[in-house]
């Protein structure tokens, strides 16, 4: 595996800087540099900006319109979309749902879905999580029963991101009770304006409304929705939380963050000396620049390897998620502590870019640390807690 970019990839990164440092709004860049919580508008415009060009579904296979990009190209864009203050990318349709309709869907599905993928016309939320079935997910209980040419959902999912945001929801359902659990699971896709899907907010610590909980009261939907198999959902979802766990390494949020630990720690000064020059703290922030490098090449291993064919596998995907997330963390941690006691000011007005003060109290770097920092301890729990990954690398990594 050769680390080193060709002159294709150098050419790349050159692309992707000039594309952004021309197309991104400003208002959106200054948003994200300055840790202001994003409207939905401000995802899409961003979103479909990138759609235009291709960019949004930039590591799809070219048969469904991507550009087929490589493991280092992708890592390229993450890299370089971080440094430049872009905004996190809505992952549910491009590197979720859209993969498991462009293996398992029918050529129906690929027409009516995709498309509105690639251009971000259409927001897509995950219905899997249920009070009863989180870290269990075969518990799941929301059940679609047979009603002819439809499906008739019941139940309730929870913790679903953006759900309030969300045109379509892929959702596990539960369409038999025979036999082991997940085989009575299938996938469904379900318009969020079908009649009988409720959704509710589930406010966060900081204020902010990010989760849902969704109920299904006799919800129809038809059966042209049903992704592959009757009872064969487990196995897409499986491909599917695969994917996401590669999605968790979260590299254009640890580079966005390091860049700003770095810009921190160069503001700050305690007794007249600026942070950036206390050996220890810079030893911590060296010690986790190393373990991101680390990260990086690891994704960068196992991204080659699907690219030749062999399926990320269980263990090897849990493992980029674990250290992406625990890297994520420390860096937030390593954030609220360069930012002081100045960080503990709680200001909605400016986080939310909400009311006639937009303007913060105290040194602006201080404004967002906290409520990422509190935001980012479900790194470890979304997408398959630690201690879930943790087992499953004991079984498929480790054969115990
Ligand atoms: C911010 C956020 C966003 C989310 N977004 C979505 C979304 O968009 N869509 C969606 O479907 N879900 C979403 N989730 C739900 C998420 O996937 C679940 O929270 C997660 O799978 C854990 O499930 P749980 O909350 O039921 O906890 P539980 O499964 O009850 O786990 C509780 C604790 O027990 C531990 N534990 C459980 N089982 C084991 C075991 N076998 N061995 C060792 N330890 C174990 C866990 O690690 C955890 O510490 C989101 C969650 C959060 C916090």
């Amino acid at each position: 595996m050769d680390l080193h970019l060709s002159a294709q990839e150098q050419a790349f990164e050159a692309e992707v800087r000039e594309f952004i440092a021309r197309e991104l709004p400003r208002d959106i860049r200054e948003k994200v540099r300055l840790d202001r919580h994003l409207a939905r508008d401000d995802f899409m415009r961003w979103q479909q900006i990138l759609g235009r060009k291709g960019w949004f579904t930039g590591a799809w296979p070219r048969e469904f319109g991507g550009h087929a990009w490589s493991p280092m190209q992708t890592i390229i864009f993450n890299r370089v979309a971080g440094e430049m203050h872009c905004p996190e990318l809505q992952v549910f349709g491009p590197a979720m749902v859209g993969p498991v309709i462009y293996t398992f869907g029918t050529p129906e599905q690929k027409a009516e879905h995709l498309p509105a993928i690639r251009d971000s016309s259409v927001w897509w939320c995950q219905g899997y999580s249920e009070p009863g079935a989180g870290s269990d997910l075969a518990a799941l209980q929301t059940a679609a029963e047979d009603d002819g040419d439809h499906y008739v959902v019941n139940g309730q999912k929870i913790w679903t991101s953006y759900a309030h945001h969300a045109d379509w929801m892929f959702c596990l359902v539960r369409t038999g009770r025979e036999g082991k659990r997940q085989q009575g699971i299938s996938f469904l896709l379900i318009d969020m304006k079908t009649p009988g899907v409720e959704v509710q907010p589930i406010r966060m610590m900081d204020g902010r409304h990010y989760l849902n909980a969704v109920f299904f009261n006799d919800a129809r939907v038809p059966r042209r929705n049903l992704i592959g198999d009757e009872g064969r959902g487990w196995t897409y979802a499986k491909f599917l939380l695969e994917h996401e766990r590669v999605e968790n390494a979260n590299l254009r949020f640890i580079t966005q963050e390091l860049q700003k630990l770095h810009r921190v720690a160069a503001e700050v000064r305690s007794d007249g000396k600026r942070l950036a020059d206390d050996p220890s703290f810079m030893a911590e922030v060296g010690a986790v620049e190393v373990q991101f490098k680390a990260l990086e090449i690891g994704l960068l291993r196992m991204l080659s390897d699907m690219d030749a064919g062999a399926p990320a596998g269980p263990g090897k995907s849990s493992f980029i998620k674990i250290r992406g997330t625990e890297i994520a963390q420390r860096i937030t941690e390593l954030l609220v502590q360069a930012s002081g006691p100045d960080a503990l000011r709680y200001q909605p007005g400016p986080l939310f870019g909400q009311g006639d003060d937009g303007a913060p109290i105290g040194p602006a770097h201080a404004l967002g640390p906290v409520a990422t920092y509190l935001f980012c301890r479900a790194m470890t729990i979304y997408g398959g807690s630690t201690e879930v990954q943790k087992n499953i690398m004991a079984k498929h990594a480790l054969g115990l």
